[in-house]
């Protein structure tokens, strides 16, 4: 016997959102997905792409278009305020791709995944909650029933509140600036690169054949190192052998904080949340896109073993959630000593942080949404 087309509403058409919607289309249900802005877009430069969502973007047909520009990086180097190289090979092994690519790439191969895949996408729909037996709230008044209903959302998801189920959304105080600056001859290849001097740290990360992102973070209170253009000045205090690359940064720049969100669950009968509304976490570890990619494409796959929804995503929630929840806390970890660590003890950090690079047992460790979290990824 055939099962009958099933129907999600989804809030959000960020990278969780549209993930979703494509790997949920793909097998069958009928997508509507709803966006607040005017157009489905991405903001930002840069991003981080690890195995997990490598094998996200294959397994819905949008790797090709996605990585087409991308950077396979072979190392990611971490440099202290003296010029040490602190890790050469940060959270890589052998089997572990890690591509670095322009944030409009990727969101762009996932808009037409979803719409070769046939979903429906509605810009300036304002999604205000949900109800736990299947109906999304709009600002219209209408009330959407359907099988299943995703919070794709966002940090302030107001799925996540209409339904109580936040534990802790917090502004870690820390956040950074986004560039993206054209690629030079001397610009590194393969290869990412950070450097920490006390609260502040710079990355250098080739994301096309022409474009470098580079990512400036600070904690809040350096109001100086947050300033709008960025402060060449005091940047080049505090990475003199960087001074040139600062100057190459463009006037118009964008500071984004952090958010770390945590959730009592994920689920409520028929409602999900996915990506931001459900596990934010600062970038430390560049995870948090990637899982909501994984955690997204694993609730369409789990899904079709379930008939009954609200069993599904109880399932979805038991087998992808201690994968995320460790990810966020050695992303809580990772800020406390690269932003938080207090200043005159820098080179215990350091010390500290090389050791952590001898051991590829912490680094699997540390990095287990791309180690075991890609295992999870089913093959279907
Ligand atoms: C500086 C920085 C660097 C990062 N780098 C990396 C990285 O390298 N790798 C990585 O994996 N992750 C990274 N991240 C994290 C990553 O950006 C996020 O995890 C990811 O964008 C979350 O996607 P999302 O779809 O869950 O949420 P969002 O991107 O926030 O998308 C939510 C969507 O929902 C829409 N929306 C919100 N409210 C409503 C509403 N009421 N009604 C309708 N629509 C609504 C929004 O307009 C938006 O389109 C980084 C984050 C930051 C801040």
């Amino acid at each position: 016997m055939t099962r009958a087309q099933r129907h999600v509403e989804i809030a959000g058409g960020g990278l969780a959102g549209l993930t979703v919607a494509t790997a949920l289309a793909q097998r069958g249900w009928s997508v509507r997905v709803h966006e607040r802005g005017r157009e489905l877009r991405e903001i930002g430069a840069g991003i981080f792409m690890w195995e997990n969502a490598v094998r996200v973007l294959t397994q819905i047909g949008a790797a090709d278009a996605a990585l087409a520009r991308a950077e396979l990086v072979d190392n990611w180097r971490l440099y202290d305020e003296r010029g040490r190289l602190l890790q050469d090979d940060w959270m890589k092994d052998g089997k572990t791709r890690l591509f670095t690519l322009l944030r409009t790439d990727l969101h762009r191969a996932l808009a037409d995944a979803a719409r070769d895949a046939g979903v429906e996408v509605v810009t300036q729909s304002v999604v205000v909650g949900a109800s736990p037996e299947g109906r999304l709230l709009l600002d219209t008044g209408e009330a959407l029933q359907a099988d299943l209903i995703v919070g794709a959302d966002g940090v302030g998801s107001p799925v996540r509140g209409s339904l109580g189920l936040d534990l802790a959304v917090r502004d870690l105080q820390d956040g950074c600036g986004r560039h993206l600056v054209s690629r030079l001859p001397g610009d590194p290849v393969g290869s990412t690169l950070e450097y920490w001097n006390q609260g502040r740290r710079v990355g250098i990360v080739p994301v096309t054949p022409d474009q470098v992102y580079i990512y400036l973070c600070c904690p809040a209170k350096d109001l100086v190192g947050r300033e709008k253009p960025v402060n060449v000045a005091s940047w080049t205090a505090s990475f003199p052998h960087l001074a040139d690359l600062f100057t190459r940064i463009p006037d118009v720049s964008r500071w984004a904080s952090f958010a770390d969100v945590q959730c009592h669950r994920w689920v409520k009968d028929r409602v999900a949340l996915v990506g931001d509304a459900a596990s934010a976490m600062a970038p430390n570890l560049g995870q948090a896109a990637c899982l909501a990619m994984t955690n997204g494409y694993a609730l369409a796959s789990v899904l079709e073993d379930y008939p009954d929804v609200p069993a599904g995503l109880l399932a979805w929630e038991t087998r992808q959630r201690p994968v995320t929840d460790a990810t966020q806390r050695y992303s809580r970890l990772y800020g406390k000593v690269g932003t938080r660590w207090p200043g005159p003890m820098t080179d215990v950090r350091s010390a500290l942080v090389w050791m952590a690079g001898r051991s590829r047992r912490w680094q699997s460790r540390v990095n287990v949404a791309a180690h075991e979290g890609a295992e999870l990824v089913s093959s279907r």
